[in-house]
């Protein structure tokens, strides 16, 4: 997976979809930012990637996708969590 983050900005992105993927003036990486650097959108849009790829029985465990999706958040990042959810809901097709 490729690392994106335009010059100047702190935050990385990794979802070529995202509205925010910057295509020109950016610095690209092969290693993981931090959580707490990494783009709200494109966490996003990797949390529906995988709840599209879950069977129906599992669509239901929401909770559970975003625990894995951000097992390594602590605590301090809950409220982030609760944000990062409500935007892949507004950004699910339906
Ligand atoms: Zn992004």
């Amino acid at each position: 997976m490729r690392y994106r983050r335009a010059i100047g900005f702190e935050i990385w992105h990794f979802q070529p979809l995202c509205t925010k993927w910057p295509r020109a003036n950016f610095q690209e990486a092969v290693a993981k930012p931090r959580s707490e650097q990494a783009c709200d959108e494109c966490m996003a849009r990797k949390h529906n990637r995988a709840l599209s790829g879950a069977s129906g029985r599992k669509k239901g465990r929401v909770a559970g996708g975003l625990v894995s999706l951000c097992g390594q958040l602590q605590a301090a990042l809950t409220r982030r969590l609760a944000q990062v959810a409500k935007l892949a809901r507004q950004l699910r097709p339906r």
